[in-house]
């Protein structure tokens, strides 16, 4: 049976803003939750409050070092006292416990069977954000933050988190590099911030080997990434089994972007919905939840995010092939987990 993907979005989400200009934005999410609301998308899926993450929640990933320094910073009258691009204001803890809060309700509903899949359309983002120190606008690590509350609370121990922002995962890694019980796949443009995810991090300990790291050519497109996602998700699902799949979804790799040099059409996030739908199916009883990261133009943005949404409440599954894409295979092919993944 057909279930409705569970979408959390609320205007709470636009407290955290300042007057100076940011990519980091309200604008980015304004338009999109209108069309939500007011459309014949009405009905298409379920609208999941979301709920304030509580201080241990928070605590399962992030120091309380890291959480004092930024009840302070917030208090500043400057709100880059903290960080050049992170900025900090008064609202901006209660809205980041709230985003953490939006994707730990749709873990539960997910877990309950309530709904298969998931999105939460939340901000600030939060694959940036390390254990002891944000970054790159990430407060609190979202994505990091759901998958400790999957293992802690319904004692999952094979988690998945796939993550194609075109910048690196550098806060999801740092959270669970030491982990074999969260798989990070990162598939990123070189050489761009935050300056990680290099191919040779691949895990530290029982870890090593579940960190993998994509790291692409900036002139990249559909059929490159279509090809490195289908085939590594065809042999790291294969193997690792996950009990659910998270995304940390972030739509900067779209063509209309300027923070990046990638080409990615709008269309692609839509494939790569189906792709992840295809294999959450085979393995883990359809579990497959979606968090938003970066995404700085709000049109693409939009676009993007409806390609998803079209994707997951499609009513069929598309099959996506994977077809060869000469300039991406060499990347596999050299990987330093080729190997240990038969990737
Ligand atoms: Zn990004």
């Amino acid at each position: 049976m057909n279930k409705k993907p569970g979408l959390v979005f609320d205007q709470r989400y636009f407290y955290h803003r300042i007057e100076q200009s940011s990519p980091e934005n309200p604008q980015r999410l304004q338009n999109l939750y209108q069309v939500l609301n007011d459309t014949d998308y009405k009905g298409k899926f379920i609208h999941i409050p979301p709920r304030m993450a509580r201080s241990d929640d928070i605590e399962a990933v992030h120091s309380s070092f890291y959480i004092n320094q930024l009840r302070e910073h917030a208090l500043s009258e400057n709100p880059y006292s903290y960080d050049r691009d992170t900025y900090l204001m008064e609202e901006t803890i209660p809205t980041a416990e709230l985003a953490a809060g939006g994707c730990l309700e749709l873990a539960d509903r997910i877990m309950a069977e309530e709904i298969n899949y998931g999105f939460a359309l939340v901000r600030p983002p939060g694959h940036h954000a390390e254990p002891g120190r944000g970054m790159g606008f990430c407060v609190f690590n979202n994505v990091a933050l759901t998958a400790a509350y999957l293992l802690n609370t319904y004692k999952l121990n094979r988690i998945l988190i796939v993550d194609f922002d075109i910048h690196h995962g550098n806060g999801t890694q740092e959270a669970f590099y030491d982990s074999n019980q969260v798989m990070l796949l990162s598939v990123h443009q070189n050489s761009l911030f935050p300056f990680s995810g290099k191919e040779t991090e691949t895990g530290r300990g029982s870890g090593k080997g579940y960190t993998i790291n994509i790291p692409v050519f900036p002139q990249f497109g559909d059929p490159e990434y279509t090809y490195l996602l289908g085939r590594l998700l065809q042999n790291l699902v294969e193997q690792y089994q996950p009990q659910i799949i998270l995304v940390s979804a972030g739509f900067d790799g779209h063509r209309d972007e300027t923070i990046s040099a990638t080409k990615l059409s709008t269309k692609w996030f839509g494939v790569a919905t189906s792709m992840l739908r295809q294999y959450a199916r085979e393995v883990c009883d359809n579990r497959l939840l979606f968090i938003l990261e970066g995404g700085y133009n709000p049109v693409s943005l939009e676009a993007s995010i409806l390609a998803t949404l079209e994707s997951l409440w499609s009513k069929n599954i598309p099959k996506t092939g994977i077809f060869p894409a000469k300039r991406a295979e060499k990347l596999l092919f050299d990987h330093p987990l080729q190997e240990f993944w038969n990737i």
